[in-house]
């Protein structure tokens, strides 16, 4: 079995850096695949209240044997949820889902910045979760870089991650370099771009070289940037492919190449202009 390599965030919690992703896994299968996960050797789930499926995620660490401070879990808070007493007690919320105490790691989930209620708030409420020790960590995801400069000039707590869309098809450089000048870990999100990224010849030039998959390839990619990364598949064997990143390096050329298909192509909703809530 590979070993993963952690990551030291700003406030000394280690994270590792390849988890499992549980988006659009539904929730009557969530604890089965987290579980498959967890035998493969994953020690780090990426879910959310939006997902629907906390209650799997903390099935499946219970049943899978391990110690809860062997597995890190991350959570996030809805939209919907800004205003500071409501970031509360959806809080309270994903605790009693998972059946935690604590959870390692709690985000906002999108900064909403054309709602009323203003993120500084929600961070506010997060502020109070963490120093009360109901969440190792805290930080922010779909942070443009004007969102987080305002956030952390602000507020006491510098987010410990900015969790943000990054693939070969949106290297999202620019927001990557505002993370690292403050110091917040920069976590990928959909890192294959839900599998888009696969057939491109360049990756796949690269895959046939390494005689490694196009997944793999491209994984490795977002480790080598220093990116944290959480995979999502329910298929066992996929969950083993995207899981063997550690024994195979590539070439700065091979890296150059990569990073060369950013067409600033984003799968998901531009963060400055999503407000939806549910
Ligand atoms: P992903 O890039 O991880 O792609 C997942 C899809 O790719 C799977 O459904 C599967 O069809 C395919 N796939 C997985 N492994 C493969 C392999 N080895 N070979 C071929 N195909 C493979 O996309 P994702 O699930 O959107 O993102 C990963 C995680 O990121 C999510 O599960 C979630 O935890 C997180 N996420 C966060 C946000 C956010 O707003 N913060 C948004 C989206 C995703």
């Amino acid at each position: 079995m590979s070993t993963v390599p952690t990551i030291d965030l700003n406030n000394g919690t280690a994270i590792p850096q390849l988890g499992f992703g549980v988006y659009q896994v539904p929730p009557k299968d969530t604890k089965e695949a987290t579980l498959t996960a967890l035998e493969v050797g994953y020690r780090h789930i990426d879910t959310a209240e939006m997902y629907g499926n906390e209650k799997g995620v903390g099935e499946a660490v219970r049943e899978s044997g391990l110690d809860r401070g062997d597995v890190f879990v991350t959570s996030k808070l809805n939209n919907g949820f800004h205003a500071h007493d409501d970031a509360l007690t959806a809080f309270d919320g994903t605790l009693e889902a998972l059946g935690f105490d604590y959870v390692d790691l709690f985000l906002i989930h999108w900064p909403l910045p054309g709602i009323e209620v203003d993120f500084v708030e929600t961070w506010r409420a997060l502020e109070e979760i963490y120093r009360d020790g109901r969440a190792r960590a805290i930080g922010v995801s779909n942070f443009q870089a004007n969102h987080l400069r305002r956030l952390i000039q602000e507020t006491e707590v510098v987010p410990a991650v900015n969790q943000i869309e990054v693939h070969p098809y949106l290297t999202n450089d620019d927001v990557r370099a505002v993370n690292a000048e403050h110091g917040v870990a920069t976590e990928a999100w959909s890192p294959i771009a839900q599998g888009l990224v696969l057939d491109d010849p360049v990756v796949t030039g690269i895959a046939n070289a390494h005689e490694r998959t196009p997944a793999q390839v491209v994984l490795r990619w977002h480790v080598q940037r220093g990116d944290i990364v959480f995979p999502k598949s329910v298929t066992r064997s996929r969950v083993e492919e995207n899981f063997a990143l550690f024994d195979f390096e590539l070439s700065d050329s091979d890296m150059g190449l990569i990073t060369a298909l950013d067409k600033d192509h984003r799968t998901g909703p531009d963060p400055d202009t999503f407000n939806w809530i549910p």
